[in-house]
Parts: structure tokens; sequence; C-alpha cells
């Protein structure tokens, strides 16, 4: 007699009254098969699915659970703020401190409005952009995610130069007609398109440290280029680190690279598991924002209080003295492990960290753009994860993901995962 899973069981019963019975697509498991994890309850580096299974958890909630997950601290600071209320609309002190901490942090904020989601923030950030330099041409690079935006779902048109294409339906022609998809870190290409229509551009939106085609670092040259080209014509450069923001550093990427955006994105980690996400620059561009200026932007649970103290509490926690270093070496530790462990076994594989992102690829070198990425081994990358996920090891359901450790992910842990690597290899 079998016994069906109760994963199987609630995941038959979410595709009843909800899409693919998920409400974020990359956690329905479409690219590697199979049935998606229901989680009940998670602490430190793991969590726990509904048949009671746990999982060393490389996901971090993508990228929040910086601190680990259910971290005293945080909890305690939201049941506070909850019990003095959930939700004003109107204004607090904790959004005060919140922007204040932002603003001293990360190195070209001096103004910052809060928002309650990643896309929320680009979205925002990409109209104050188009509101600041009066024009309407958008930059992004293939395989960058900013959100479902619609002038964001957009791949490469036909040719280098010519504007995109969306990639989800119910997204306007009219409204992608104005983006342009270049490959990442190609300076070559962004010259050309600076060289035809430098005076049509508002901004150049990138990732720095791209996290959504797996892990794929932009090189100081790429970087460099993007904000001199801005600088000459006119144009916004836009920083989206709402992966990447307080992931890869303190001050994340542009402190990393000392390269400053005109516009930050954030997300993801100064929310600390709910939902906060922000977008700033100088106090003359954000200033064009309402309710002082003419761009427009609004949000009921902006700033929300219950929110703001699990993202402050967690902003407090980062700062402790060495947790970068810890955190850096537990993602090195982890990438230089697996790497030897498929070496071992014969596996063309390598792998890659920065702060505390890591990025797994199937291939001899790590990708440098989304054409690179997409070349990996996929089939033997899904072969891997699910072999890894029976081992009790949760990596991102994808090959195209970057994957996360968290303070708690200490040495005893991450070599637990090696070593299970290590079984698995063998079997590829
Ligand atoms: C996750 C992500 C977003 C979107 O954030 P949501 O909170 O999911 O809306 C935008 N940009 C980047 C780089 C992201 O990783």
């Amino acid at each position: 007699m079998t016994t069906i899973s109760k994963n199987d069981q609630l995941f038959e019963r979410a595709q009843k009254t909800t899409p693919g019975g998920v409400n974020s697509p990359v956690r329905a498991f479409r690219s590697v098969g199979g049935t998606p994890r229901f989680i009940t309850r998670a602490e430190g580096p793991y969590f726990w699915d509904a048949d009671g299974k746990r999982y060393i958890d490389y996901i971090g909630s993508w990228g929040p659970a910086i601190v680990g997950h259910a971290h005293p601290d945080v909890l305690k600071a939201v049941q506070e703020a909850a019990t003095r209320g959930l939700s004003f609309g109107a204004p607090t002190e904790g959004e005060i401190e919140m922007a204040e901490e932002l603003v001293r942090l990360v190195p070209s904020l001096e103004q910052v409005r809060l928002v309650s989601s990643g896309t929320e923030a680009t979205m925002s950030a990409l109209r104050l952009a188009r509101g600041a330099t009066g024009r309407d041409k958008i930059v992004k690079f293939e395989g960058c995610y900013h959100g479902h935006a619609d002038s964001l779902l957009v791949k490469a048109g036909s040719g280098l130069l010519t504007f995109g294409n969306p990639t989800s339906a119910g997204v306007p022609e009219d409204f992608v007609k104005h983006t342009l998809v270049l490959d990442y870190n190609n300076v070559a290409q962004i010259e050309e398109a600076f060289a035809n229509f430098g005076d049509e551009i508002a901004c150049v939106i990138v990732e720095p440290v791209a996290g959504n085609m797996n892990l794929i670092k932009g090189t100081r040259e790429f970087l460099q280029a993007l904000r001199d080209l801005c600088t000459k014509h006119g144009a916004l450069l836009i920083f989206d680190e709402v992966m990447c923001g307080f992931r890869v550093a303190l001050g994340g990427a542009q402190e990393l690279y000392g390269i400053k955006p005109d516009l930050t994105a954030l997300g993801k980690v100064i929310g600390g598991g709910l939902p906060v996400a922000a977008f700033g620059g100088s106090t003359a561009l954000m200033s064009k924002m309402s309710p002082v200026g003419a761009v427009y932007q609004a949000g009921t649970l902006s700033g929300n209080p219950v929110a703001v103290a699990a993202g402050m509490t967690t902003l407090k926690l980062i700062q402790q003295p060495g947790f970068y270093d810890q955190l850096s070496a537990s993602a090195k530790r982890l990438a230089d492990g697996l790497t030897a462990a498929a070496k071992d076994a014969g596996i063309p594989f390598c792998a890659d960290a920065v702060g505390g992102m890591f990025g797994l690829y199937f291939s001899e070198t790590p990708p440098n753009n989304y054409a690179e990425m997409m070349a990996g081994n996929r089939e033997r990358f899904n072969v891997f994860f699910h072999h890894m996920l029976d081992e009790g090891v949760y990596f991102a359901p994808a090959a195209f993901e970057a994957g996360f450790v968290s303070a708690q992910h200490t040495d005893a842990v991450i070599d637990e995962t090696i070593a299970a690597a290590r079984r698995v290899f063998v079997q590829l």
C-alpha cells in the first residue's frame, strides 16, 4: 500500500484554488519537476515540510533570512510592534529610523521612500527616472530581473538595437517599445546604444551582482562603463540591489565596487522576512517625488510598523562585528567544498560566491551573461537538485537562481551539505 505524502495532497488541493498551486511561479518546481514542498516552519538554517522532513535551506526566502529563520530578536521586535497595532495609515517614528539607517549604510542614498515589494521599488524608480529626465527610453540587461512591472518584462528584440518584446502575455507592445534589452557585461553594446540613443535614454537599470540568472557578477569594467555613459549622456543609473543589497556587503554592491548609482532599489533583506522595500537617491532627485514633486507614488501599507520592526532589527543584527566576514566565509566554504566534491566525482561543475550569495554551475567556468548561463547542463542540475532534496538539502528549484546562506549556516551545516553532495555527485 502506498501512502500519498502530505506535500502531494496539499499540492493537489492548492491547484484547485490557486493557479499552479503557488503564489509565485518559481516555487512551483516547474523547472526541476516534481511536487513543491509545503513549508510548515523554519528555524536557523533549516525549514520543515508538511511531511515533517527537515531541509538545510539555501534560499532563505530568496534572500531575506540573512540572520537565519525565526531569529529571537526579530521575533521579539515583531511581537512588540504588533501589540501596539498593525497599521495606521499615518507616519511613525520607526519609518524615520529605518530611512536614517538606510541612508547611513548605503553610500549613494540621501533620501528613501519605503514601499512593500521590490517590484514597487524598481517600478517607482523607473517612473522617477523618466519624470526627472523627461525621457522615455530605458535600458535593461537580458537575464536581470527587476520585478514584474510592465516595462520590465521584456526580452531582446530581433536585432541588437531594436526595442524589446514582452515576455508575458498581457503586456502591450506599446509599453515595452521604449525598453532596450542588451547583454550583461557587454561594454561594446552599451556604448553603441548610447551612441545611437544617448539623448533619449532616461535610465539604465541593472543588477550590479545578478542573482536572477544564477549568480553572475557584473565586471568592474562593465559597471564603470554604465556609470560613465549615464553621466555623459544625462541618463540616470539605477542599481537594483533588491537582492544584492545588504547581501554582498553591508553597503551593497555599490560599496563593493565603489560605484555610486543615481537611484537604488532595495528589498528582501531590509524587511527581514516581512514586506519592506525602498528606493532612493539624492535629495534633489527624491524631491521630485509626490507630495513634494510631480512624480506620483503611494502605498496603503508602505512603511508598515510591524514590517519595519522586523527590518530594523535585521539591519541591527547584520552590523555586528565580523558579520559579513563570517557570512562570506560560509558561502565560500560551500562553493569550494561543492567544487572539490564534483571534481573528485569527475563532474564538470564550478561554483562561485560573493558575500552571502552563491552560484552553482554545471559547466567548466562560471557564466558571464544570460546566454552562457543557459548553456550550462540544466538536466544534470535537475537530477542533482532532486537527489540533494532527498538528502535534506533545499537548493533553489531552478538552475537559473542564486543561492543564499545565513549567519546560522555554521561550518558543521555547510560540511553536512558537502558530505551529502559527495554522495550525490557520484550518482550523476
Ligand atoms: C526579488 C527581486 C525583485 C522583485 O522583488 P519582489 O519583492 O519580489 O517584488 C526585483 N529585483 C531584484 C533584483 C530581485 O531579486
